[in-house]
């Protein structure tokens, strides 16, 4: 059976009320929809934690700094919660725009430090945006735990940080990436590539492991890094915005793996800008 989609915070306090008068805990998952596989592990994810279970669907546009990139963005409402079906979920909240920036809206969150590097610098304002509607959706839902997947770690750590720093009464658990069986991290926006850039985008977890493979046997990035470059311009990639090798928990930079950190890539592949980033054990 689908789960009722609540568009209002009304519908949604209903039910959230009640399920809190009884005693069950709820978990979200915050999404902006054109739902795959990597949202469904969050769902499962947060049904085995959870008594209840809300997933979110709301296309932010505060946190998109190119309009065109928003005007593209996939929507495919009816076909999410016909995927959501078999997992159980207890409520899909699809709010209306103004139940989320109401007329007069002027509130703005903003997590300092964390922001500051990657994603950051490449899309000015886009933190300010996810941390603003996380923060609402937080508070909207009332949720004991929140769902998010390491595919975009940096993204993970903000909103982390931001609930720790407002004392939003929430813990946030991070999943790990959903990946096609190419290594491609699954991403609503690999629906954009042409199937040459699909061919172009499969090769990037290659060359990941490629530098997790060398930094495990203690190598130093900075060389590693350059090889990567090349490596992905050769498959193809127009342009490589970032090789950054991480502290998992601080990311501050490491030239080497020092400590369990995280190698992050962004490229464009096909018109199409793609971020990965996996796990790199201490040597
Ligand atoms: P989005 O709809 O792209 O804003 O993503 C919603 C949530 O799904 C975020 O917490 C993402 O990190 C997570 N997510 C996106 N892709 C994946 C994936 N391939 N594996 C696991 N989680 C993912």
């Amino acid at each position: 059976m689908t789960a009722p989609i609540l568009r209002s915070l009304a519908e949604l306090r209903t039910k959230t009320n009640e399920w809190h008068r009884n005693g069950e805990t709820i978990g979200v998952v915050p999404t902006m929809g054109a739902l795959h596989e990597g949202h469904l592990s969050l769902a499962q994810a947060a049904k085995e934690g959870c008594d209840r279970v809300i997933v979110t669907i709301f296309v932010n546009p505060k946190q998109f700094n190119n309009p065109e990139d928003l005007a593209n963005y996939p929507r495919t409402e009816h076909e999410d919660a016909k995927k959501l079906a078999p997992y159980g979920v207890d409520a899909i909240y699809v709010p209306d725009p103004h139940e989320v920036y109401p007329d007069g809206f002027s509130t703005t969150v903003s997590v300092a430090g964390l922001t500051d590097m990657m994603e950051g610098p490449f899309r000015p304002g886009h933190f300010e945006g996810v941390a603003t509607v996380v923060a609402k959706l937080f508070l909207q839902t009332q949720a004991d735990r929140a769902y998010f997947g390491e595919k975009d770690y940096q993204q993970l750590l903000v909103v982390r940080r931001m609930a720790r720093d407002l004392n939003i009464p929430i813990e946030v658990i991070g999943c790990s990436t959903v990946r096609e069986p190419s290594g491609l991290a699954m991403s609503s926006r690999n629906l954009l590539l042409s199937p040459e850039g699909l061919r172009v985008a499969e090769r990037m977890n290659n060359v990941m492991r490629h530098v997790a493979d060398g930094l495990a046997t203690g190598k130093d990035f900075a060389p590693l890094a350059q090889e990567a470059k090349e490596n992905l311009l050769q498959a193809g990639f127009s342009e490589i915005e970032y090789i950054d090798l991480r502290c998992a928990e601080t990311l501050e930079n490491l030239s080497k793996a020092s400590k369990p950190a995280r190698l992050f890539v962004t490229a464009w592949a096909g018109g199409v800008r793609l971020i990965d980033n996996i796990p790199v054990n201490p040597v």
